[in-house]
């Protein structure tokens, strides 16, 4: 009996070392797609391990010209829900929803930012006529205010779609909030230190319009918003002669763009390429960027160095 009793006992005592543990590891709830890596990184930091995140288009990939696959469209039809940037970042995403017949919500992270316009592609002239044919600027991630909204509408959609979390969801996107006031502040240290005189940077595509408007760095760039058009010949004699007129200290490559425009430039004005920055994607894991936190004081910290900060 008293046998018996301790065979029970043992069974019991495994049953709740099982069940702690699976606690422990638990699987994760809900499958989250993003459309691009620094969103993936975002819901991430919120989702914690509550959420399976799948990323298309991964580090240093491109949004602006992304080009999904079959197993693409098998990733969103898996999904619970599906996060993405809008503001015209994803052209291909409406037709790659409709591909797959997914049923998961699509929550679109920048609802609520103060949008800026940017220039369409090859459209430098539009702005001289007094009027602006420009098209939505997608690049709001840059300024770190902007990562706020985006991780509290992360957080609401992730409590909707899954209640059972809420507390958690919450209590991570807090945490990550205070994370971004932070780097926010540090950003404007580091910044403050390069001379006014000295705040200005080229860099192939258009990508630090919010990043500009937030902290005060004027960026001047060939390329428009998207990457999907190159640069004309006009538009790039244009920038060296003002790189040459106002002496632009640095120009700045950015990781998802072709090296040969930048350092063309670079070339014919005599001026340094600056550290590789992160515009539209993280780096890989073991590079630079390989968070949205890690990306932002990446950059600020190559522009600061590059210009005298
Ligand atoms: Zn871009």
């Amino acid at each position: 009996m008293l046998l018996v009793r301790n065979v029970i006992t043992n069974m019991m005592a495994l049953a709740c070392v099982a069940a702690l543990s699976s606690a422990a590891m638990a699987e994760p709830r809900i499958k989250a797609v993003a459309t691009f890596s620094i969103l993936g990184d975002l819901v991430r930091q919120v989702g914690g391990d509550d959420v399976d995140v799948s990323v298309l288009v991964g580090p240093d990939g491109d949004a602006h010209v992304f080009q999904p696959s079959p197993a693409d469209a098998r990733t969103i039809a898996d999904a619970n829900i599906v996060f993405v940037n809008g503001l015209g970042l994803e052209g291909w995403m409406a037709r790659l929803v409709k591909a797959s017949g997914a049923k998961a919500p699509t929550v679109t992270v920048s609802t609520g930012i103060r949008t800026l316009r940017g220039e369409e592609p090859g459209g430098k002239g539009a702005r001289a006529h007094g009027h602006d044919h420009g098209t939505l600027d997608p690049h709001a991630w840059q300024d770190v205010a902007n990562a706020k909204i985006y991780a509290n509408n992360i957080r609401d959609a992730l409590v909707k779609a899954d209640p059972e979390g809420r507390a958690r969801y919450e209590q991570n996107a807090s945490a990550y909030l205070q994370k971004l006031d932070a780097l926010d502040v540090e950003v404007r240290e580091m910044l403050a230190r390069i001379p006014p005189a000295n705040r200005r940077v080229i860099t192939t595509h258009d990508a630090f319009g919010y990043y500009s408007r937030a902290y005060g760095i004027t960026f001047v760039a060939p390329q428009g918003i998207s990457t999907e058009a190159e640069a004309s010949s006009r538009d790039v004699a244009r920038i060296i002669r003002q790189i040459k007129a106002e002496k632009v200290p640095a120009v700045f490559l950015e990781n998802i763009s072709d090296s040969r425009l930048i350092s063309q430039i670079a070339r014919e004005t005599q001026t340094k390429i600056g550290e590789k920055v992160y515009s539209d994607s993280l780096s890989k894991a073991d590079g630079p960027a390989a968070t949205y936190i890690d990306m932002i004081r990446h950059n600020t910290r190559a522009f600061a160095s590059a210009l005298g900060g």
